[in-house]
Parts: structure tokens; sequence; C-alpha cells
């Protein structure tokens, strides 16, 4: 007969070989996963937030803002209004694709008020939202040719 023990976690019996038995294996190997997860979120989490000080993205804002001459384009497209932006915004989330955190056409300016307005609209319907800001975007640009 094979050497047998107990399960630490369970105290199923085990072959002496094994460190669990299968089930509390299952469940030791899925909690590592969990931890991986978060821990990763946490990271990129992390990394997101620290672009947001760096001085490419400065630049980037400086531009949107010279671009668009510093109007909010929400204001400007949608409800016919002059008025001065102060947040630049990524139509596609830097956390949906980090690569086009600089691209100039990702970038728009808007009011904190009409900012905090599209990422509600983002929890309806994302893509219906960021097709809007791309319009107006290229309103923009025909309008005033690059
Ligand atoms: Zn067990
Ligand atoms: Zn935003």
């Amino acid at each position: 007969m094979a050497l047998k023990k107990l399960c630490p976690k369970c105290g199923r019996l085990i072959d002496a070989g094994q460190r669990y038995c299968n089930e509390c294996t299952k469940k030791y190997e899925a909690r590592q996963k969990e931890r991986y997860k978060e821990y990763d979120n946490r990271r990129k989490g992390n990394k997101n937030w620290k672009f947001y000080s760096t001085n490419e993205w400065r630049k980037v804002r400086q531009y949107i803002n010279i671009k668009y001459k510093g109007l909010c384009l929400w204001s400007y497209y949608i409800e016919h209004m002059i008025v001065q932006a102060n947040v630049v915004h990524h139509i596609m989330p830097i956390e949906d694709d980090y690569s086009k955190r600089l691209e100039i056409d990702n970038l728009i300016p808007l009011t904190d008020m009409n900012h905090r307005y599209i990422h509600e609209l983002y929890k309806k319907d994302k893509a219906r939202a960021q097709e809007r800001l791309r319009f107006i975007l290229n309103e923009w640009n025909k309008q005033f040719a690059r």
C-alpha cells in the first residue's frame, strides 16, 4: 500500500507525495491566479497614473490646447458655445490601449463637466460615445484643415 498522509488543509487522505488533495490544489491555484491578477491591475493602474505627470503628456496637452484654441469641442459642436476646455480626454482610454496615449487623433479637449458627462456615456455605450467624439474631431479637422 502506498504511503498516505492527510491533506494539511482539509484532512482528506492523500498520497504522501502530494502537497494537498486535488480539490485543495485547485482552490490554491485559483487563489494564486486571483492574487496575481490583483497585483497586475495595481501595477497597471500605477503606470497609467504616473503617465499623467510625465513631460510627454504635458507637451501633448499643450499641443492640443493650441490646436483647438483652448476650446471644449463638445461645447462648441454639440452645444454651440464657446467654452474654455480644462481637461484632455482619451477617446480610447489608456487602460484600454496604452499605445494610443499620445496620439493626437485620440485626444479631445473638454470642460470638466462635459468630461464627466462623457465618462457617464462610456458606461452606457462606449462605442457610440467614442464615435460621437471622433465625429467632432473630424468636423474640426474639416473646418480648420491641419
Ligand atoms: Zn484538501
Ligand atoms: Zn477621460
